[in-house]
């Protein structure tokens, strides 16, 4: 109750003045999007207007900055309008589509982080495949390739939904080869290839993204999306530097950020921070919550992520709460 009368009480800007200077008076909060999506698009990701309605909020409460910003805007002294940085991952068509026209319209850079191998080849990022595959399978259940002892019914939204968020769980923790062999496994089961062209194109272009550089930094996400500490160490190599290599191929512009695949404390380890410092990454980006601070390891920046419906939802997380 008292936490829903904040809500409110937060998008008029008395309050948030208040709150914001005394809840989070420095640092910067990096806002971590993934898809700004139409309203009928089968995947997660912010409903463009909504994502419409925080960027005018943002441009009216707080300083959106840009990366090259980030380390000087932290060390400033507490200031009453919150810095924000806006960061999307994957590098979803959506991107250019729905987010750009705001971003330009109001002034504001993205930062945009590509998972190069999927634009390449115009497939479904894996994580997205399994999305696809639960949600698109005309299968009634299905017995999961690592567990045969279970039969799991799948006959509506809710159970194909349950299904997709337990294999993403799974297979973000297994070593990467195995990963891929069970992934294999999983859409065979389910009797749906990802990649058949049923989808429009879910990734940029390059084309897109040479477009869109004028509000726009493109930093690195990795070739093929692996969670990086389930690779051996020439294998993480390879995958900064293939998105590297394809990203300056791309852009003529080196890339000096990057944000980990799923980003949590154990999906990168001090080898993968080592490597990205080694081929010319400034920064890191984790989907540790918080707020990044002065001081903070720069190779494990802090995001919050963007989910909740309402502007107070929002301004809740823009402070840090
Ligand atoms: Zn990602």
């Amino acid at each position: 109750m008292l936490k829903s009368l904040l809500k409110v009480a937060l998008t008029q800007t008395p309050a948030w003045k208040v709150a914001s200077s005394s809840w989070r008076p420095d640092g910067v909060t990096v806002l971590m999007y993934h898809r700004i999506k139409n309203e009928t698009d089968p995947f997660p990701g912010t409903d463009a207007r909504t994502f419409e309605m925080q960027m005018r909020w943002l441009k009216k409460n707080c300083n959106v900055i840009t990366p090259e910003q980030l380390g000087d805007v932290a060390r400033q002294p507490p200031r009453s309008c919150p810095a924000v940085l806006l960061t999307f991952d994957d590098g979803f068509r959506d991107y250019h589509d729905n987010a750009c026209p705001v971003l330009r319209e109001l002034g504001f850079t993205g930062l945009v982080f590509l998972a190069t191998g999927a634009m390449d080849d115009e497939i479904l990022i894996w994580t997205d495949a399994v999305t696809w595959a639960t949600h698109a399978t005309r299968m009634a259940s299905v017995t999961l390739p690592w567990d045969a002892t279970q039969r799991m019914a799948i006959d509506d939204e809710p159970s194909r939904h349950r299904l997709a968020e337990a294999c993403k769980r799974f297979l973000k923790d297994i070593p990467d080869q195995q990963r891929k062999a069970w992934l294999k496994q999983l859409t065979q089961a389910l009797e749906i290839d990802p990649d058949d062209g049923t989808l429009p194109r879910q990734m940029l272009s390059w084309d897109e993204v040479r477009a869109t550089m004028d509000c726009t930094f493109y930093g690195g996400h990795t070739h093929n999306h692996p969670i990086m500490s389930q690779l051996d160490d020439a294998t993480m190599e390879a995958e900064i530097e293939t998105c590297r290599r394809r990203i300056i191929e791309e852009t003529q512009v080196a890339p000096r950020y990057f944000a980990y695949p799923n980003g949590r404390a154990r999906d990168f380890t001090a080898t993968t921070q080592a490597l990205l410092r080694k081929h010319g990454f400034e920064l890191g980006f984790s989907t540790i919550e918080g707020i990044h601070h002065d001081g903070d390891d720069l190779y494990a920046i802090r995001r919050q992520n963007t989910a909740g419906n309402t502007l107070g939802d929002f301004a809740l997380r823009v402070i840090g709460r």
